[in-house]
């Protein structure tokens, strides 16, 4: 059946109007007057100006922090990136932007721990595909992409972040071939407000690049301190050879966290554990994305390492690298954290993730008990354990706990208020079962990053979506006039069994 997916990139869409009236600036700002949040705009005024606390008041707060819990009717302070209180009827501080939020949601900031953020660009183009048509596109397109093109996906994955509440990304960079793509890749991320973490990687199997010096100079020349909203560490795959090793052994003796593709079907799997064990390569510093179809005894060598998990349940049940491994990951006590893993094929936002979590891990849980002839009486994995992965599990496992994760004072302010006002939020009486199976990223009212208000009343403030459609476009356009029409049809459209 030949759909329509390959006609979209050629047609010029029309881009949003670049300019809105100017709103002045608004002391109080509630959660529910449309007529305020069509008047936000990249070019507005900004109504939350740097240096000035924000007290958002009266929320039903999910702290995610174990000593707090949740706290009805509370108001949370920010003062500069911090969050300075979290309590009942806190007074402002002078001058503070109050936001009200009586009966809304407020959470921390979700943390995807591993995103291929330079693929932004082909949204949707693979949502169906199976690994190996993936893998017939990724010997398509990778060696087309310009160093513009990692900025265009770059760019729109953080936009998309952002407005979708995920405070905080990893983006697994292997479409870095050179080091002008990488320096791309790192202005994109670094020219929008959102937390990220770049993981400098290559698509091709052969890691002698990590020991070359690319490494070093980019380090030394962008990512001197940790306290920028952009760090770094490394995406490598698992090494098969000596010079693998001396990668992996760089990370090691350099103190760089590195996040790697391991547990797939079929390819990596019960071997690269081995190897990277035997090592000594495999720490709390290490995530393993994926880390399905793994036997027993490599899920209790990773558990022993420390080491933590990245799962992407949404997109291993689509394209098939393996059926998300929740329950015997959680069986070894290994800690989890949750990435999209791509926007190619499926959705960005963090609901979705945990949605996809909790559903194949109980639909999975059944079938096993109706084979016995059973019912399963209770279940084990509850919506507040993937609400934990989604954002305190995720900034444990980029070792910034300390920092992020939790409505705990103290912590850098990364906040997301769910709407109060929206059929879906109505009424609220489980508010994390709620949050997970209810709320989308439609609800999300406002987003604020290191204290910065990025988003409010739905609205982005200071980020220029604008500017990511005509980049993401052009980049289309590149590679649809670079493969032609039929092949991208083809791609996008692959024969049925
Ligand atoms: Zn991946």
């Amino acid at each position: 059946m030949d759909t329509q997916g390959g006609r979209l990139p050629l047609k010029r869409r029309g881009l949003l109007a670049g300019t809105v009236a100017a709103a002045g600036v608004a002391m109080t700002a509630g959660l529910s007057s449309p007529a305020q949040a069509a008047t936000t705009s990249v070019t507005e005024p900004d109504r939350f100006p740097a240096g000035r606390p924000l007290l958002i008041r009266g929320a039903t707060v999910i702290t995610m922090d174990r000593a707090r819990g949740i706290l009805p009717d509370t108001d949370v302070l920010v003062v500069r990136d911090k969050i300075k209180a979290v309590g009942r009827k806190l007074s402002a501080a002078h001058g503070a932007t109050i936001i009200e939020a009586r009966g809304a949601l407020l959470i921390p900031g979700f943390v995807d721990t591993h995103r291929h953020m330079w693929q932004s660009a082909l949204r949707g183009a693979g949502a169906d595909w199976t690994l190996t048509n993936y893998l017939t596109a990724m010997g398509m397109l990778p060696p087309l992409f310009r160093p513009e093109d990692i900025y265009a996906g770059n760019y729109l994955g953080m936009v998309d972040a952002v407005a979708d509440g995920v405070t905080t990304v990893l983006d697994w960079s292997h479409g870095s071939v050179t080091p002008a793509h990488a320096d791309a890749a790192v202005d994109a991320l670094m020219a929008v407000p959102g937390r990220a973490r770049w993981a400098y990687g290559r698509f091709p199997l052969d890691l002698s690049w990590v020991t070359s010096g690319e490494v070093d100079r980019i380090r030394e020349a962008r990512f001197s301190s940790d306290d920028q909203l952009v760090t770094m560490q490394l995406a490598l795959h698992a090494p098969s050879d000596s010079v693998g090793d001396a990668a992996w052994r760089y990370a090691v003796e350099h103190d760089v966290p590195v996040n790697s593709h391991v547990g797939f079907f079929g390819a990596a799997s019960d071997s690269d554990v081995r190897r990277l064990v035997e090592n000594k390569f495999l720490s709390p510093s290490t995530t393993l994305a994926h880390a399905t179809a793994m036997s027993d005894d490599s899920y209790r060598l990773i558990a022993d390492s420390g080491a933590f998990v990245s799962l992407s349940a949404e997109s291993d049940l689509n394209m098939g690298q393996g059926y998300p491994p929740t329950g015997v990951v959680r069986r070894f006590g290994i800690p989890i954290s949750l990435s999209v893993d791509s926007l190619l094929g499926w959705s960005g936002d963090m609901f979705s993730n945990m949605r996809a979590i909790l559903s194949a891990e109980r639909g999975l849980v059944h079938l096993r008990a109706h084979e016995r002839g059973e019912m399963v009486a209770s279940l084990d994995l509850r919506a507040a354990d993937v609400l934990r992965y989604a954002t305190l599990g995720g900034a444990e496992a980029l070792g910034m706990a300390d920092r992020i994760g939790s409505i705990t004072p103290g912590k850098l302010a990364d906040l997301v208020l769910l709407r109060q006002d929206t059929p879906s939020m109505t009424p609220v009486n489980n508010p994390i079962g709620h949050l997970v199976f209810h709320a989308g990223r439609g609800d999300i009212d406002t987003v604020v990053v290191n204290g910065r208000v990025l988003k409010h009343r739905g609205e982005l403030i200071g980020v220029n979506l604008p500017r990511a459609r005509r980049l993401a476009e052009a980049t289309q356009d590149h590679l649809v006039s670079s493969i032609g029409e039929e092949a991208w049809r083809n791609l996008i459209d692959p024969p049925r069994p």
